[in-house]
């Protein structure tokens, strides 16, 4: 089928050609013997005008065209009289794919809520909104492997069902193939896991961080892009039980190589959208408020804010105690709020926050010198907060083994992660985003619902 993406007419020079169109009729209006249509098939944030006047034989195919009709238009692009965009096409023929419902469309009406969109994910994708956040979720997803790939670091998989369950980001996922209704049980009543299918209980990876460690251990610089699980009963708007991670993890490097790659990983991100996807942002702009191309620009620029997780808690010290529903004290885990003050209130901007005790943080962050805090940065975005999480790893065999120990993580199945400190162990540090808070924090959409075609959330799932 021979047709033109709306999004090449509206860019290029197509004014005097000749040209096949299709998509989604968004509204139809007659006045004084023409009619118009906009036309939107996915590709731009604009609609392509279809001029059709009453004299032309495609007229009385328009007559039952509703909103939401799928259709193909051919016909000549002309300059376009009227305010609102440069170009119009002039119709010869109409064909009509798919009509739709008036009465019963869903989308008829503007100004629908985002609640109310969400309980019609599968037609969300046509408003202006959910179009321009999955163009943009798309130029992001395209400027990763961009990123890595000009820096020469090597795109690794790592498993989605995986064996490791101490990797202590989150609860798991079970991945079973056992009969339900007849389990195979010990005689204390435990679930037998050696009927199951790979012999022993097998889960959804919470993060690719471990495998990758030794991918950097023999490759160098490695990422991995690809989904993760948690079983976390968390119903905010930041979090997901499925969400997409980029995992960079590179070797001979140290908790500021990383802090580095982090900052120049969002700017870019940052300066990409700014330069393909300006008309979204616009859009978000315009209608959301919560972003603008000049905070972006700010971003995608400035250098962020680098201070110790000690001088985070000194600062958030310094806060009226009455700003907090949690409380504020050295060796308690900032909560969103605590994040949110500093990005917002105190240093307005991207705020990296390092060195933090290590019982607050996973048993393989490199434990600094003064034997209390460890090599761990987060990264926190303003309206978000922690979009990163990283570290550099402990590469010390014996100090490792301790953490482990203290950690409770069982060190005999993990014998494997081990020997990569007893055989060439080297310095080496990664982070992991989430995709999902990073066009969130892009578009400044306020769910995080709302940037992923299909959300997975406690007590929610569909499709
Ligand atoms: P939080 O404290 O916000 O729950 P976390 O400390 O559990 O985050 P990490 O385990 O360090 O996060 O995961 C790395 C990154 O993955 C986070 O910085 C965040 O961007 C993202 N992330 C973590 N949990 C979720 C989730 N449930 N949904 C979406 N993104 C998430
Ligand atoms: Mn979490």
């Amino acid at each position: 089928m021979n047709r033109t993406r709306i999004i090449s007419v509206l860019t290029e020079n197509y004014i005097g050609k000749t040209v096949t169109v299709c998509g989604w009729v968004r509204s139809k209006r007659e006045s004084k013997g023409v009619a118009f249509v906009a036309l939107n098939d996915g590709t731009s944030q604009d609609t392509l005008q279809l001029v059709i006047p009453d004299t032309a034989s495609a007229f009385k195919e328009l007559h039952c065209i509703n909103t939401g009709a799928a259709i193909r238009a051919e016909g000549l692009i002309k300059k376009s009289p009227g305010k609102g965009q440069s170009c119009e096409l002039e119709v010869n023929g109409i064909t009509v794919y798919g009509n739709a419902d008036a009465e019963k469309y869903p989308l008829q009406k503007k100004g629908h809520t985002l609640e109310f969109l969400r309980e019609i994910g599968h037609l969300r994708p046509r408003t202006n909104t959910f179009g321009a956040v999955f163009r943009v979720r798309n130029i992001l997803s395209d400027a990763v492997h961009e990123f890595f790939q000009k820096r020469g670091f090597i795109w690794v998989h790592t498993p989605i069902i995986t064996a490791s369950d101490c990797e202590g980001a989150g609860d798991l996922f079970t991945v079973s193939s056992l009969d339900f209704e007849k389990l195979p049980m010990h005689e204390n009543g435990d679930i037998d896991f050696s009927h199951d299918f790979f012999g022993k209980r097998a889960f959804l990876t919470v993060s690719g961080q471990l495998e990758a460690e030794f991918l950097a251990l023999s490759l160098g610089d490695v990422y991995t892009f690809g989904p993760t699980f948690r079983a976390e009963n968390s119903n905010t708007s930041r979090h997901l039980s499925e969400f997409w991670m980029i995992e960079p993890e590179m070797a001979f490097a140290d908790l500021t190589d990383d802090i580095k790659l982090a900052e120049d990983f969002v700017q870019y991100l940052c300066s990409k959208v700014l330069e393909k996807c300006e008309k979204e942002i616009a859009f978000f702009q315009k209608f959301y408020k919560n972003t603008s191309i000049e905070e972006l620009k700010d971003l995608a620029e400035k250098p962020f804010t680098r201070i110790t997780y000690t001088q985070a808690i000194e600062e958030l010290e310094k806060a009226k105690k009455a700003e907090f529903e949690f409380p504020v004290k050295w060796g308690l885990d900032l909560q969103s709020e605590h994040e949110k003050y500093l990005t917002d209130n105190i240093f307005k901007g991207p705020v990296v926050v390092t060195d933090y005790p290590k019982e607050i943080k996973a048993f393989y962050m490199r434990l600094n010198e003064d034997g209390n805090t460890v090599a761990a940065m987060d990264v926190l975005a303003p309206k978000i907060g922690e979009i990163i999480g990283g570290s550099q790893r402990e590469e010390r065999l014996d100090i490792l083994k301790n953490r482990m120990t203290d950690a409770s993580v069982p060190v005999k199945s993990m014998e494997w992660y081990l020997d990569l400190r007893r055989y060439g162990s080297a310095p080496h540090a990664g982070f992991g985003l989430g995709f999902e808070r990073l066009v969130q924090y892009i578009t400044g959409m306020p769910n995080i619902r709302d940037v992923i075609p299909c959300p997975r959330t406690p007590q929610h799932i569909r499709f």
